[in-house]
């Protein structure tokens, strides 16, 4: 029996191809191994957005060349398809070098490896079609991750996406929807839509159906309880998705809208096609929604011309959005991108300063919109059981998490949905106990 090792870095749509890989190698003939020792095939699923994801890639290479020799090592992903053959320079021992819009050429690719190969690659850009495959092997029978699109037509300045994923393409809304009624068939109640930029969906069939349609459709997939996305524009992001979400409670209470900053001056630098008013304009779609829907960003800080003004606007904007949880980076210069031309590079220090900034003022922000939520009663989604503190891991429709522990005799299965009352809150969590029922 052929043997396969994976691991894979970076973002869900990184997670979700691992998955379509995996299905690729079981119908191949190959199971997987817990270890790369223990493999004939190591593959690397790999994620270039910031260089430290990227230097990471390196360092798993380095120690497994001195750990496997014999083997076939493959780095897949939007680093292999950033570095494309400099790979086989930089790290000999690896064979396979393949980007997400050349797995449907796996098969292909690890045949000519097995019958001797030493270095092939996949890393045609233009192959126009999204990854469809029979195969996809799911970790989670509750939830799934169901590709909507490929790839991206942005050019925000600092991102290598659209370098590494090619050019937009979106999935037939049929075939989405298909897999969502398989899905819930199997017994998955949530699902989450993931592209580079699903507000921008478009279905390539006649009826041309939008993202807010899209949404609306899957939400009414019998068996499904919650529907997520990510991510989405701020510039291509409708009102009518609002609408939707209102309109039908299988869609979560819930949007991840990346603002990067709160400059106008900085958007404009960073390419990102929209201004703080126009950004704010959605987010009072979002709080005059029937529904409390929870609201998180992504945000760089030290992007080139980024000066204290351009700061403090980001920092103000925290204050007036009121955001429930935030992820924040440090600029990291990626290759090809426009903004390595531009002038005004902050110094490392400094960036790191005003993360620091940052993070303490969203911290003392959750703490509060948290505790807000304390003597709530919410629905969580069971995750599973936590040795270490003896509670359950659960995840309500806003997408916080919450701690809880079950009266003596309950029953409470992963993947379960229960009702919990909130008790505590902390910056990154909620803790409550299980409802008692009788
Ligand atoms: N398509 C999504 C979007 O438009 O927001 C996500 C793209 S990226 C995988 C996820 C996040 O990484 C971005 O929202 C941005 O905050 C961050 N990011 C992307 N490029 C970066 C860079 N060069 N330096 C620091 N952070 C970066
Ligand atoms: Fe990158 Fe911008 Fe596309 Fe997001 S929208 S993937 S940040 S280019």
């Amino acid at each position: 029996m052929k043997k396969f090792y994976i691991e894979t870095f970076g973002c869900q749509m990184n997670v979700h191809d691992s998955e379509k890989v995996v299905g690729t190698l079981l119908s191949l003939g190959y199971s997987p191994v817990a270890t790369p020792e223990e493999a004939d095939l190591v593959l690397y699923n790999t994620c270039s957005v910031r260089d430290k994801a990227e230097q990471k890639v390196y360092s798993r290479l380095r120690q497994f060349k001195r750990a496997g020799n014999g083997k076939i090592v493959g780095v897949l992903g939007c680093v292999a398809q950033q570095e494309g053959t400099r790979i086989f320079e930089k790290a000999p021992h690896v064979g396979l070098v393949c980007g997400s819009a050349s797995y449907r050429m796996l098969p292909e690719l690890v045949a000519a490896l097995e019958g001797g190969g030493r270095r092939v690659t996949g890393l045609d850009l233009a192959a126009g079609e999204t990854f469809e495959t029979p195969y996809t092997k799911r970790d989670n029978p509750h939830r799934a991750y169901i590709t909507i699109s490929e790839g991206c037509d942005n050019s925000c300045a600092y991102c290598v996406v659209p370098f590494t994923r090619g050019p937009e393409r979106s999935r037939t809304s049929r075939g989405i929807l298909e897999e969502a009624r398989e899905l819930a068939g199997s017994g998955a109640t949530e699902i989450q839509l993931l592209g580079q930029n699903v507000t921008s969906y478009r279905d390539p069939a006649s009826d041309g159906l939008d993202f807010a349609a899209l949404l609306a459709r899957v939400a009414e997939v019998p068996g499904l309880r919650r529907v997520r996305f990510a991510t989405s524009h701020p510039r291509d992001f409708a009102k009518a998705i609002v609408d939707a979400i209102d309109a039908n409670p299988v869609l979560c209470d819930h949007v991840h809208l990346p603002v990067q900053s709160g400059s106008t001056k900085v958007l404009e630098r960073m390419r990102r096609l929209y201004t703080r008013d126009e950004y704010l304009r959605r987010i009072e779609w979002l709080k005059g929604a029937r529904r409390k829907i929870a609201i998180t960003t992504d945000i760089i800080v030290g992007f080139p011309g980024e000066d204290d003004a351009g700061f403090e606007a980001t920092l103000s904007l925290l204050d007036e959005v009121q955001y429930d949880s935030m992820f924040s980076f440090k600029y990291s210069p990626r290759p090809n991108t426009a903004a390595l031309a531009l002038e005004g590079q902050v110094p490392e220090e400094e960036a790191g300063r005003r993360l620091t900034l940052l993070q303490e003022k969203q911290r003392a922000i959750q703490i509060r919109r948290n505790s807000q939520l304390v003597g709530t009663v919410q629905e969580v989604m069971v995750e599973r059981y936590n040795q270490a503190t003896g509670q359950w891991i659960g995840r309500t429709s806003q997408n916080r998490v919450l701690n809880f522990v079950c009266p003596p005799g309950r029953v409470v299965r992963e993947g379960g949905y229960l009702p919990v009352h909130v008790t505590r809150a902390g910056p990154n969590s909620l803790a409550g106990e299980a409802v008692d029922l009788l």
